[in-house]
């Protein structure tokens, strides 16, 4: 079955729909071998280094258009680090958790297992929905994540009260509209929408985040260096981290980010595009006798993960091993979610005529199974 041949004509030229990992632009990694003797294996003390880490908090100040006061910290670890440094370092007492998937519920089992937190304030929603959100009383943080990958649903990050609004946006940052002045910390690394590679992460802070951050490292808590977040914000401020970090990493993302705004503007720029790319692909989905959108509320559908489910009498298994046999990967349902399913990641580097000719193929595929 795996011996279907999908026509040149119809493939994507890049056949990279990966939720994270996710597509790297050929573009950029060309960038990075040709800067690769002046950057790579230098002191990351050194302007070389400390430049790029510059030019990525710039790209991302300059393409999220930061309110005042806000600054983005940079540190070592991808989101899942993120979280233990939130838990130990950023949590006064108790968070509330809006929990729809996998990624929004292992937050907050983080919290659910710190000694120092009350138990968790946990909403939750069945997959393919989003919980509703609202005021927390008790609870001194709210977290949202912007973009549930496991299930394709997003939600809109709001503040309802005192609390500080965190934000996991690793997969939601660049390709989801946001209003930062809703938000005090909006988290990701770099391997999903800002087609890099893993292991470090932003955070665009407010200034009541890092009041937070100088409030609780002055606390007699007890703060392993690592997660030291006070020690974050001095790093970042010299366009440093605390420990060495990947160097070509940070470079990948500084030069998708400068790409983004030559190529599509401000970031509502980015989001229109990526809206007629989910209209694509929910638009051949709802069309097709046999493929429907998991998420019901067209409203929750993310613009930059796609699920969809397949009729009972097409195996997604299958269809998933004919493409990957032909050099289109990674469009394998979220392994926990067990569902007969394709998701594929639709972030910023992926052309619109990639995705369209990904359900070209599906097409050609369903017919000859
Ligand atoms: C991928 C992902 C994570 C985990 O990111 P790591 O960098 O692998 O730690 C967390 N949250 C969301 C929403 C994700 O998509």
């Amino acid at each position: 079955m795996t011996d279907l041949l999908l026509p040149e004509d119809l493939k994507p030229a890049d056949g990279r729909f990966g939720c994270g990992p996710s597509k790297v632009r050929p573009e950029a990694v060309a960038r990075l071998a040709e800067v690769a003797d002046e950057l790579l294996g230098t002191s990351h003390r050194q302007p070389r280094v400390k430049d790029q880490v510059r030019r990525l908090q710039e790209g991302i100040g300059g393409l999220f258009g930061l309110p005042d006061g806000y600054e983005v910290l940079c540190t070592v670890g991808g989101s899942t680090a993120f979280w233990d440094a939130l838990t130990v370092a950023f949590i006064e007492q108790r968070s509330r958790h809006y929990v729809f998937g996998e990624f929004s519920g292992k937050f907050a089992t983080a919290t659910a297992a710190a000694p120092w937190l009350q138990a968790p304030d946990i909403v939750d929603a069945p997959v393919g929905t989003r919980p509703v959100t609202g005021p927390a009383i008790g609870c001194d943080v709210q977290a949202f994540t912007h973009n549930e990958t496991s299930t394709g649903v997003m939600q809109v990050p709001v503040r309802h009260d005192d609390a500080l609004v965190l934000v996991d946006a690793t997969s939601g940052a660049g390709g989801l509209p946001v209003d930062l002045t809703e938000v005090d910390v909006y988290y990701f690394s770099l391997q999903k929408g800002f087609a890099s590679d893993g292991g470090l992460t932003l955070a665009i802070c407010s200034p009541a985040a890092v009041e937070r951050i100088e409030r609780i490292a002055a606390s007699d808590r007890h703060i392993p260096a690592f997660f030291d977040l006070a020690t974050v914000v001095d790093n970042s401020r010299k366009h440093q981290t605390y420990n060495t970090p990947a160097v070509a990493t940070v470079f990948l993302a500084a030069e998708q980010v400068d790409w983004m705004r030559d190529t599509f503007g401000t970031l509502d720029d980015v989001v229109a595009v990526q809206r007629a790319k989910a209209d694509h692909l929910y638009g051949w989905a709802e069309a097709s006798p046999v493929a429907t959108p998991f998420v019901a509320d067209p409203e929750a559908r993310s613009l930059v993960v796609g699920t969809i489910d397949l009729d009972d009498a097409i195996s997604a298994d299958e269809v998933n091993a004919v493409l990957r046999a032909n050099g289109v990967l990674d469009t394998d349902a979220y392994r926990k979610l067990g569902r007969n399913q394709l998701r594929l990641g639709m972030f910023p580097a992926v052309d619109a005529a990639d995705l369209e000719a990904y359900t070209a193929c599906v097409d050609w595929i369903i017919e000859r199974l």
